[in-house]
């Protein structure tokens, strides 16, 4: 059987962050490489600023209801990376000392936020990652800066991966940038990795991983009908030397617990310690003549600045006042004005003062009739860990609900009192901001219908120092199991109090040189050291130095 079966030298499960960056830099070294991607292939012209079902809109995400959790995520080529607002901050430098639910650092010894500085660098380089000017920002951004400094807080605008001079300002990124304004993978990392050989091959699910009698790896995959997702159009396998496991937060360890039975034991943190990011939403009615008296802004015409369709464009401008690393964990959050899609949001926004749920009521009624003057507030606080998947469903990461988009998942959230204490805090400061003289009136998100939410999957295969605790080591091997990797963001322990995909990406980074070692180690014959995708080499001069100190064979 063995003679038949196609072989590559290494296999990567996904192509957002974790995958693209590992594909990149080990088909530039020489190896042959593969990517199986579950989600389409679309092109530029294919990203369609509507929400009608058929569409890149339901096309290229994928929405998996859990209990007490729902995750929503990419389903594409470029993951993650094509439907994300590209807000790019790096994560304080607090994060990474944070005990969580364990009473201990989480975090390997070995990462800080000094050790992945110059990771970052990397990302900066390759994303184009800069910090956005006040003209840059939206009218609902500036409102939430305006809103801060009355209520004496501040506010800055973000970090973020978008190319200015590229942006036609449509407000409509969600779906996919038309313009390659928005930095996708698929504008670097990805063409890049083609350049250099490697094979992308979109709408191949990966289902579980087996080993060969020479200790190498099998990849079991089912080809998706390409607009059912529920039917399949065949399966096969390829065998690698190396397995990249890149398929996120909500499916690496789902094909890892499928894969127990043929690899043997997983680590118990494989499917633990699930975080959303410490997730929570705000929803706010201005009252429009307060902001005009009070803050001096007026929207204008039409409904672009914020109302609660119309507007795409992703955060601008966040308030970190409550990043500060000398407050106790669970206390610490930053605050981001943010576009959040129609439908959903709409049902589960609460009334205000409600003392019960009241979706469809005269309240309801109401505060939709206010739709074009909802401003969203993100809020991102320290969770505990406490999402932990169930046993896996027959395919896939979820049971497919419908042919695109949505699906019923294991996971499991129950937030534990430090997670609510987190959400409380920031529910109140939201309040105490936008509430203040009247400007608006907040209603926190409510976790009646679908549980918490978060669009931040992280932590559920997680790399740290105890092996009791965490599932990779520090090179994001995963243990017991050699010539596997995960790169995406179940490595990463914690929340982040920001948006994550930067530190998931300067992860990922990180994680290549140990990747190569191991590809070198199985007679693979691969370098490290490709510059970033562009040809930029300056990111680079920070990391040569810990390079050398870890002494790595090769590279
Ligand atoms: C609407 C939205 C806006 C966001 N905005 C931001 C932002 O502004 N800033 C930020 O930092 N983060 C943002 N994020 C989050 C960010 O996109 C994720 O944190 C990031 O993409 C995660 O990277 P990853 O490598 O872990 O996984 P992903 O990027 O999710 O990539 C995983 C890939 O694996 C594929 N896959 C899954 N299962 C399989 C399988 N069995 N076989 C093969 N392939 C599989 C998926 O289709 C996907 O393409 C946003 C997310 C959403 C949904």
């Amino acid at each position: 059987m063995s003679a038949t079966i196609e072989k590559t030298d290494v296999l990567v499960i996904g192509s957002g962050f974790g995958g693209a960056i590992a594909a990149y830099h080990l088909a530039a070294g020489g190896a042959k490489v593969t990517v199986l991607e579950r989600g389409p292939w679309l092109k530029n012209d294919e990203f369609e600023h509507d929400y009608k079902l058929g569409s890149s809109y339901t096309r290229i995400f994928d929405f998996v209801v859990g209990d007490g959790m729902s995750v929503l995520g990419g389903n594409c080529v470029g993951g993650g990376s094509v439907v994300y607002f590209a807000a790019m901050p790096r994560a304080p430098e607090f994060v990474f000392d944070r005990h969580g639910s364990i009473g201990r650092r989480m975090w390997p010894t070995s990462v800080s936020r000094e050790t992945l500085d110059p990771w970052y660098d990397r990302i900066e380089e390759s994303l184009s990652v800069s910090r956005q000017e006040w003209s840059d920002a939206s009218y609902a951004g500036g409102l939430w800066a305006a809103a801060c400094d009355h209520a004496g807080r501040t506010a800055n605008p973000l970090a973020a991966a978008i190319d200015n001079s590229r942006c036609v300002n449509c407000n409509f990124m969600m779906a996919g940038c038309r313009f390659e304004a928005k930095q996708s993978l698929t504008v670097n990392y990805l063409p890049a990795a083609i350049a250099h050989g490697a094979e992308i091959r979109p709408l191949h699910e990966v289902q579980h991983l087996t080993r060969t009698p020479d200790g190498d790896y099998r990849v079991h995959y089912n080809i998706v009908h390409d607009e059912d997702y529920r039917l399949q159009n065949g399966s096969g396998v390829i065998e690698a030397k190396i397995v990249v496991m890149a398929a996120g937060a909500g499916a690496t360890p789902v094909i890892l617990q499928r894969s127990e039975a043929h690899l043997g034991t997983m680590p118990r943190a494989v499917g633990r310690y699930f975080s959303g990011n410490g997730e929570r939403l705000n929803t706010a009615v201005l009252n429009e003549d307060k902001v005009a008296e009070i803050l001096g802004l007026t929207r204008g015409g039409g409904d672009l600045p914020y109302g609660a369709n119309a507007i795409g464009k992703g955060p601008t401008v966040a308030s970190w006042d409550k990043l500060d690393g000398s407050l106790p964990e669970y206390s610490r959050y930053s605050l981001e004005q943010l576009y959040f899609p129609p439908g959903l949001g709409t049902i589960l926004a609460q009334v205000p003062d409600a003392t019960g749920p009241t979706w469809f009521g005269k309240e309801k009624k109401e505060i939709l009739r206010n739709w074009k003057s909802w401003l969203t507030i993100f809020c991102m606080t320290e969770d505990d860990n406490e999402g932990v998947f169930g046993p896996p469903p027959a395919t896939g990461n979820s049971h497919r609900i419908s042919q695109q988009m949505l699906g019923r998942g294991n996971l499991s959230y129950r937030p534990t009192e430090n997670t609510w204490h987190g959400w409380n805090q920031a529910d109140a400061d939201v309040k105490e901001i936008l509430e203040k003289d009247g400007l608006a009136k907040v209603m926190p998100w409510t976790n009646d219908l679908v549980g918490a939410y978060t669009v931040h999957p992280l932590a559920s295969c997680r790399m740290g120092d105890d092996p009791d605790t965490s599932a990779l080591d520090d090179t994001n091997e995963l243990r017991g199991h050699s010539g596997i990797f995960v790169t995406d963001g179940s490595a990463v322990p914690g929340a982040l109090t920001v948006n994550p995909a930067m530190t998931i990406a300067a992860l990922a980074e990180r994680a290549v040189p140990h990747i190569v070692a191991a590809a070198q180690d199985k007679g693979i014959a691969v370098a490290y050291g490709a510059p970033a995708p562009a040809g930029y080499k300056s990111g680079r001069k920070g990391v040569l130095p810990l390079l050398k100190r870890k002494q790595l064979a090769g590279v």
